[in-house]
């Protein structure tokens, strides 16, 4: 295949020198005006490519079609990423810079020396000696996360338009605001859309495949205790802040908790505490893979809140609530009942040389929300490394070997 000419990289530097950083606190959508200059960019580039209806709509979605090459009937596939980046991490004046034939040795990020990309801390850059790989400058995160995704599809696109004697059936390209704040899809149109299926290029090593995420709700405790005046309130007062804290001091120390799982395990999160001596809330967040576990720990949780209230005298005349509320389910519930959609990717892993690595992600992506709006979407790796960080970084190669999977792919659907 003639992929030595991709100019993967080049997009990449172009593009995260956009800033698109998304805002957690903004109300507006997309959350920030200035990602759209990206996706206009996106727009531009791919109407110059001959991508004929390539168009940004009011929320900043951008969507295009890479019409079919032959006249057999396939499904339609889409290729997404996200044009934002994380509000952790500036991604103002970001400053790519591409190092030729890495060393190995320690990279010290020229405006900010303290920041030193090692490969005691990455040791995945060891992949890379001898090879390009692209950081930011000390200052800023890189933006690879997504815009390696964007990169890749992008250059998907200019080497199907230039090579149509591959063939494929119809792609749809989607960018989308907004994923980092987790609103990626709130003005999602699927139906204009018009697609299938769907993979998303948000994944970090190379050969990785993502089709599975956590199911996820949120909890709610809420704790009515008993108020009195302080200076009257012997054998009568019961501080809801004092059943807050046993509560939360009564959760097990070595398990059941994100700081002591990994891998498939759940966990309980407290991660919002608010209230009074008169009533007080404390907000979790409830993760599992198997979707049924989420009422397991939720009966547990419950269960140990009413103990610690139970077993202290103090707490007698205390009452505590739980709300559930549903925040996202694993999209495998959906992708399972679409084989084909994993069969073809692995199988295009494959056929360019790369043993899958299926691994569960650890969170939820766009790519959960989707599947469940209806279009089934996994994740494809793009190779970013240490993202949302100064430290993020990305091999070259990696993102070439991206292009490779999505061309094989489409010939292959
Ligand atoms: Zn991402």
């Amino acid at each position: 295949m003639g992929l030595q000419s991709l100019e993967v990289a080049d997009r990449l530097l172009r593009y995260v020198q956009v800033d698109t950083q998304s805002d957690p606190y903004s109300d507006s959508f997309p959350s920030t005006a200035k990602q759209k200059n990206l996706s206009k960019i996106l727009v531009d580039e791919l109407l110059a490519m001959g991508v004929q209806d390539a168009q940004m709509d009011q929320y900043g979605y951008v969507m295009a079609s890479i019409p079919a090459t032959h006249q057999r009937k396939v499904p339609v596939v889409c290729f997404c990423a996200h044009v934002d980046t994380a509000p952790d991490c500036s991604g103002t004046n970001v400053k790519p810079i591409l190092h030729e034939n890495y060393n190995g040795a320690p990279i010290i990020l020229p405006d900010d020396p303290t920041q030193i990309i090692t490969k005691a801390a990455y040791p995945y850059l060891k992949n890379f000696i001898g090879k390009s790989i692209i950081t930011a400058s000390g200052k800023t995160l890189l933006g690879s996360d997504d815009k390696a995704g964007v990169a890749i599809i992008m250059e998907m696109a200019s080497y199907l338009m230039k090579n149509k004697n591959i063939e494929h059936g119809c792609i749809k390209i989607l960018f989308t605001p907004d994923e980092e704040v987790g609103r990626g899809t709130e003005h999602l149109d699927l139906k204009k859309l018009g697609a299938d299926f769907g993979y998303t290029l948000d994944g970090g090593e190379l050969a990785c495949f993502e089709m599975e995420t956590f199911s996820a709700d949120g909890l709610i405790l809420d704790i009515q205790g008993v108020i009195a005046h302080p200076g009257a309130a012997k054998g009568v007062m019961q501080n809801a802040i004092k059943i807050a804290s046993a509560i939360v001091a009564a959760l097990p120390k070595n398990e059941w908790s994100p700081e002591h799982t990994q891998g498939r395990s759940g966990f309980v999160h407290p991660n919002q505490i608010t209230g009074g001596a008169e009533t007080a809330r404390i907000e979790f967040l409830v993760r599992d893979f198997d979707t049924t576990q989420l009422k397991v720990h939720a009966e547990r949780l419950y269960t140990l809140a009413k103990e610690v209230i139970a077993s202290n005298p103090d707490f007698s005349k205390a009452i505590v609530k739980m709300e559930i509320k549903e925040q996202y389910r694993n999209m495998r519930e959906v992708i399972d009942q679409h084989p084909v959609i994993v069969e073809k990717a692995l199988e295009a892993y494959k056929l360019v040389g790369l043993t899958p690595i299926v691994t569960p992600i650890r969170g939820g992506t766009d790519g959960s929300r989707m599947s469940f709006m209806g279009l089934p979407t996994p994740n494809i790796f793009t190779g970013m490394q240490a993202i949302h960080s100064k430290h993020e970084w990305i091999g070259v190669a990696d993102m070439e070997k991206s292009v490779e999977v999505l061309v094989k792919l489409v010939e292959i659907i």
